[in-house]
């Protein structure tokens, strides 16, 4: 185990202040327990803020969200401050992503929350079946925190491998290929009306800001398809930075549009660090033959650049815990409910293919109008070890479930049940797979999660 520098002792540690790790905390120290939240960058939101992935996606039915709680608490702080946005459909989640670090901290710090930057988890301490706690490193050496509850947010369920907890990861016909990364960035100075126009002359679908939406994938017919296909032509793009070609516009940052590509479709497991360094040094090869590409042939582009690109690479799904129950492919296409529901969601089957093509044949899985399926808190709670509650995209689902309800909504409706549970875990003296998922259902819907 090690020599260590430090050591100290907490209620709830979580592990990743990213968009599930940052509501289990304010939820678990809003229930009054010492709550330590860990986080390998400096600042908060992970995916959503690191990764620049905005907005969120649509999960609402009749206008109303599905994920309300601290979600929706987050978004009406950033809609106050002109960073978040609701659009006419009723999606709350368009937001800036450099704005949601701030609200993130503040709501953090308000709720008593101790942070730590700058740490990786380098050790799971585990103790006759239960994890006992971690063993950080960072800049200052090796620092031990003892837990009674760890909630791990890692995004690539990092604690609970390390525990030992069985995990799936990839998908089922291909050899556990994972889903496609992404390497997102943002172009400014861009003359949003004359982009607008343009893609309505062609055809297209575009919406004013702050709505702004585009998007062309190869063999779809979508209006974009023949100026992407021409710059291929052109040797301005190569013709797999056209598998995927996205951007939105950002709430809070007029001139900008947020860019959903380009797609990395090699090397794509997020838990390997030479996949992540290719998958980063290729992104950005990648955004500079896009940076080309819109200066010349998009009118409004002429006079804009590169703002930023994404500090992570955005991985989309890697290791997938096995839990008390694994949510499936059918749960999510028939609408399942379940009576320890923990979150719903609308969303459908959304894979970005490993494999070149094969969004051609895409089968979205859609849910009819107005249906959702729930998600069960046994998704959140390991097979086997305790003392260890497991929350966002890592949750236990299969391949295809997992494309569905990883959307940040999602993700933070799971953090805040997860850091609810533990406090009540606490409180009762009870492991997480002995506490009612009923009576956590009925707490979070007190505290106004949608789970009437
Ligand atoms: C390219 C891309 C596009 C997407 N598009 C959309 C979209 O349009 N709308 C939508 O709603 N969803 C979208 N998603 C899905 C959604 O953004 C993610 O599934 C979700 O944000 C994941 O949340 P999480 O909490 O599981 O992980 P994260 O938000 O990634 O949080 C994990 C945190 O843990 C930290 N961490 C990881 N390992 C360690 C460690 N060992 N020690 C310490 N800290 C650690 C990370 O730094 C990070 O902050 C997209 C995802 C990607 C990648």
């Amino acid at each position: 185990m090690g020599n260590f520098d430090d050591s100290i002792d907490t209620d709830v540690l979580v592990i990743g202040g990213g968009t599930a790790g940052v509501v289990a905390a304010i939820a678990s120290a809003r229930m009054g327990k010492r709550t330590i939240l860990v986080e390998q960058n400096g600042f908060l939101g992970g995916t959503a803020t690191a990764a620049l992935v905005t907005p969120m996606m649509a999960n609402h039915i009749n206008r109303l969200p599905l994920n309300t709680g601290i979600c929706e608490e987050i978004n009406q702080r950033l809609e106050r401050t002109g960073d978040g946005a609701l659009a006419s459909d009723g999606n709350s989640g368009w937001f800036n992503p450099e704005k949601l670090k701030f609200v993130l901290e503040d709501l953090v710090l308000e709720a008593g929350v101790e942070c730590i930057y700058y740490s990786f988890v380098h050790e799971v301490l585990v103790d006759q079946g239960r994890v006992a706690g971690i063993v950080l490193h960072n800049k200052s050496g090796k620092l031990r925190i003892n837990s009674r509850l760890t909630i791990d947010a890692s995004g690539d369920a990092d604690v609970a491998f390390k525990a030992g907890v069985p995990f799936e990861s990839g998908n089922p016909f291909n050899e556990g290929k994972n889903q496609a990364m992404s390497m997102r960035f943002h172009m400014g100075q861009v003359d949003l009306p004359r982009v607008a126009a343009f893609i309505r002359s062609i055809g297209g679908y575009c919406g004013d800001y702050p709505f702004m939406h585009a998007a062309s994938v190869w063999g779809h017919n979508l209006p974009l398809e023949p100026l992407l296909r021409k710059a291929v032509d052109d040797g301005i793009l190569e013709m797999s930075d056209g598998d995927y070609f996205q951007f939105f516009s950002v709430p809070g940052r007029p001139g900008e549009l947020a860019f959903n590509c380009p797609r990395i479709t090699e090397r794509v497991d997020g838990t390997n660090v030479f996949h992540l360094t290719d998958a980063a040094q290729r992104g950005r090869r990648i955004i500079a033959r896009f940076e080309r590409f819109l200066k010349a042939y998009i009118p409004g582009f002429e006079e804009s650049y590169i703002v930023m690109t994404s500090q992570m690479v955005g991985v989309r799904e890697s290791r997938r815990i096995v839990g008390s129950y694994t949510l499936s492919q059918n749960d999510v296409r028939q609408g399942a409910k379940f009576e320890d529901a923990i979150a719903r969601s609308c969303y459908p089957i959304d894979v970005h293919s490993p494999n070149r093509g094969d969004e051609q044949k895409l089968d979205f899985g859609n849910l009819p109008e107005g249906q959702y399926h729930e998600i069960p808190y046994r998704c959140l709670v390991p097979m086997v070890m305790d003392s260890l509650l497991v929350a966002g995209r890592c949750i236990s689902a299969d391949f295809h479930a997992q494309s569905a309800i990883r959307i940040e909504s999602n993700c933070r409706a799971f953090g805040e049940a997860a850091g609810t549970a533990a406090a009540l875990c606490i409180d009762h003296g009870l492991e997480p797979r002995n506490l009612s998922g009923i009576l956590l259902r009925k707490i979070l819907y007190e505290r106004g999660c949608n789970l009437l």
